[in-house]
C-alpha cells in the first residue's frame, strides 16, 4: 500500500508553507523500500542505515524501545538491547547479531545507567516497564558474559494502569537512581531506587498526571530535568527532583511545524559535552526524526530520515530509539540506533528489528552541521 507522506501531512500545513515549499513531487512509502525526492531533501535530509539487528522472533509489531550500554574496559563487548514487547529483551552485539533472549514479559521501553551500588558492589542497571506485571523488570549486567542477570519484579509494581514508557535518572549533583515510567493514561510515577543494602529496593516518591497517553521519555543526568513525549501534543520538560514545585513547562508542541505528524514516539539525548548536544524525537506520523537543541530554549534545528542503503532498508514508524556519542569499534563517530516498524528484505516485510545509524551522517546533513564528539566521556 502507497501512503502520500504530504497527504497526510497536508491538513496541518498552511497556505502560507505551500508559498515556500515546492510541490513537484511527494514522498511515497511503498511495501519494499522508500522512494524519496529532491523536494523533500529541502525539509527533510535523508540518512541510510549502516548496520542493521537481528529480526526480533515475534511477528507484528513486537520490537520496541533500544538502549545502548558501554562495556567499561573493552568497547567492542558494548551491547544493543532492545524491548520485544510480546517476550522480553533481545541482546545484541555491536554488529547487531543477536547474542540471546530473555523472556521475562511483555517489556516495552528500557534504559540503562552506571556505576549503581549494590550492597559492596558497583553494577550497571538494566530496567524496562514489564506489561505482564504492570511494573519494573530490574537487571544487572553481567559484563563478563555480555549478559543480564534478572534480578526480579515482584517488588516494583506500579500504581497507574497500564505502564508504558520508561527511563532511567541519575542526577550528576547526588547518588540517587530514579526509574520514571508513564502510562497510556498520561500517568507518571517516579521510583527512587536503593541498592545500599544488598538488594535492590524502591519507592514511589512522586506522581503526575498528563492530559493523555504519553511514551517516550528520557532524564538528563547533567542537567537534571525529564522530557516527556505525550504522543499527540508534544513535549514537556520537568525537573528530575522529586521535591521540585515546577510544574512541567512544554517546549515542543505538535502544531510548531508542519515537519511534525503524531505520534511522537521515542526520545533519547546526543550528548556533545555537558551542556551541549540534542534532543531527537521519532516522529512517528510521517516515518522522521527531529533534533532540538538540548539547551534552552531547545530550538528546533530540523529533521531527517532513513532512508534505504544499498543492502539495508530504511526505518519507519519508529517507536524507540537511543543515541551514544561515544567512539565505539566500527562506530568511530557514535551511533544512533532506531527501531524499524517495518522491515523489509528483498522486498518482503518480515519480522522488525533495529537500525544503526552514524550519529556523522546525521551531524553532516544538517546546516550548520550538528556536533559530533566521540570523546565526551560520561
Ligand atoms: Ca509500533
Ligand atoms: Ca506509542
Ligand atoms: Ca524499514
Ligand atoms: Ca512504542
Amino acid at each position: 500500500m502507497k501512503i502520500r507522506l504530504w497527504m497526510t501531512s497536508f491538513g496541518l500545513i498552511g497556505a502560507s508553507f505551500l508559498t515556500t515549499f515546492i510541490w513537484n513531487s511527494c514522498v511515497e512509502v511503498n511495501s519494499s523500500e522508500q522512494v524519496l525526492t529532491d523536494s523533500v531533501a529541502s525539509t527533510f535530509s535523508i540518512i541510510s542505515p549502516i548496520a542493521q539487528t537481528t529480526i526480533v522472533a515475534n511477528g507484528d509489531d513486537a520490537a520496541d524501545d533500544p538502549c545502548i550500554w558501554i562495556h567499561p574496559l573493552d568497547k567492542s563487548k558494548s551491547l544493543i538491547i532492545g524491548t520485544n514487547k510480546k517476550n522480553g529483551l533481545d541482546v545484541y552485539d555491536l554488529n547487531g547479531d543477536l547474542l540471546h533472549s530473555i523472556s521475562v514479559g511483555r517489556l516495552n521501553n528500557v534504559d540503562v545507567r552506571y556505576g549503581f551500588v549494590l550492597g559492596k558492589d558497583t553494577v550497571d542497571l538494566v530496567v524496562a516497564t514489564n506489561r505482564s506485571y504492570n511494573g519494573l523488570s530490574i537487571f544487572k549486567v553481567d559484563p563478563k558474559n555480555q549478559t543480564l542477570i534478572d534480578l526480579g519484579n515482584e517488588d516494583f509494581k506500579s500504581e497507574v494502569g497500564e505502564v508504558y514508557g520508561f527511563a532511567l535518572g541519575q542526577p550528576k549533583m547526588g547518588s540517587e537512581l530514579y526509574a520514571v515510567l508513564v502510562s497510556k493514561t498520561g500517568e507518571m510515577e517516579q521510583w527512587r531506587l536503593n541498592g545500599s543494602e544488598g538488594k535492590i529496593t524502591g519507592e514511589i516518591v512522586r506522581n503526575y498526571q498528563f492530559s493523555s497517553i504519553c511514551e517516550g521519555i528520557v532524564i538528563d543526568d547533567f542537567t537534571g530535568f525529564i522530557y516527556v513525549g505525550q504522543e499527540e501534543q508534544g513535549i514537556w520538560k520537568l525537573p528530575v527532583d522529586p521535591k521540585s514545585k515546577e510544574e512541567p513547562v512544554r517546549i515542543v508542541s505538535l502544531s510548531d511545524s508542519p515537519n511534525f505528524t503524531a505520534d511522537l514516539e521515542g526520545l533519547s539525548l546526543y550528548y556533545a559535552s555537558e551542556t551541549e548536544g540534542y534532543l531527537i524525537a521519532s516522529i512517528q506520523g510521517n516515518n522522521s526524526y527531529a533534533i532540538f537543541e538540548r539547551q534552552v530554549p531547545h530550538a528546533y534545528l530540523g529533521s531527517f530520515i532513513v532512508s534505504a542503503s544499498s543492502s539495508i532498508d530504511g526505518s519507519e514508524e519508529t517507536d524507540g530509539l537511543d543515541v551514544e556519542n561515544r567512539a565505539l569499534p566500527g562506530y568511530p563517530n557514535g551511533i544512533l540506533v532506531v527501531q524499524d516498524g517495518h522491515n523489509h528484505v528483498n522486498g518482503k516485510e518480515v519480522n522488525q528489528n533495529f537500525k544503526i545509524i552514524d550519529w556523522k551522517e546525521i551531524a553532516d546533513s544538517f546546516t550548520p552541521k550538528l556536533k559530533v564528539n566521540p570523546q565526551f566521556e560520561r
